[in-house]
């Protein structure tokens, strides 16, 4: 049975909006996955080193029948194939990220992949488009997303057209 998982996209380097237009026509190709319904993109300030451009963000709806290792590792080659190259640096400019948020109801906790993803509960930039396609969503701790919402100002975070 196919699973309902939201993926948060990210990029600030090198053309942000096409990097995330590449991104949704390669999660359309994943194997066994299909991607059901794409959010409007924002524009967010960054959230590690100031010194960085502004990010384009946007969540996608997916319904996979892969496990949720095999899925990550579908994420990861695709930041690679767009010229992700992981510093030291944490939270440091990007052309591409791509976050696991939810995998179904599924709590996840293994070296490689925690999910829900740990910082998503805080932050604008996914929780908004977020709404966007699952208004009333509700979380594996029973929290709800207008809860979160409430917590979470729309500071910084811009919906472009
Ligand atoms: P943040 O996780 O705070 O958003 P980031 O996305 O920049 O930071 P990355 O460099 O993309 O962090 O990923 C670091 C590692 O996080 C990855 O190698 C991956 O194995 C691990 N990871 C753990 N949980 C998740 C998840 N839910 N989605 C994606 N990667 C995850
Ligand atoms: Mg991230
Ligand atoms: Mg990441």
């Amino acid at each position: 049975m196919s699973e309902r998982v939201y993926i948060g996209l990210g990029s600030n380097l090198a053309e942000p909006r096409q990097q995330l237009e590449a991104a949704l026509k390669a999660l359309s190709q994943i194997p066994a996955t299909k991607v059901a319904v794409v959010s409007p993109l924002y524009a967010s300030d960054p959230l590690g080193p100031p010194d960085q451009p502004r990010y384009v963000n946007a969540v996608a709806a997916l319904d996979t029948d892969l496990e949720p290792l095999a899925l990550l590792d579908a994420l990861q080659t695709i930041e690679l194939e767009q010229g992700r190259v992981r510093k030291d640096e944490r939270w440091g400019p990007r052309t591409l990220d791509l976050d696991i948020l939810l995998f179904g109801e599924q709590l996840i906790d293994e070296p490689r992949l925690t999910v829900p993803h740990y910082h998503m509960h805080a932050r604008a930039f996914v929780l908004y488009p977020l709404a966007d396609l699952a208004p009333q969503l509700r979380f594996p701790d029973g929290r709800t997303l207008p809860e979160l919402l409430t917590a979470c100002p729309f500071s910084g975070l811009e919906r472009l057209s």
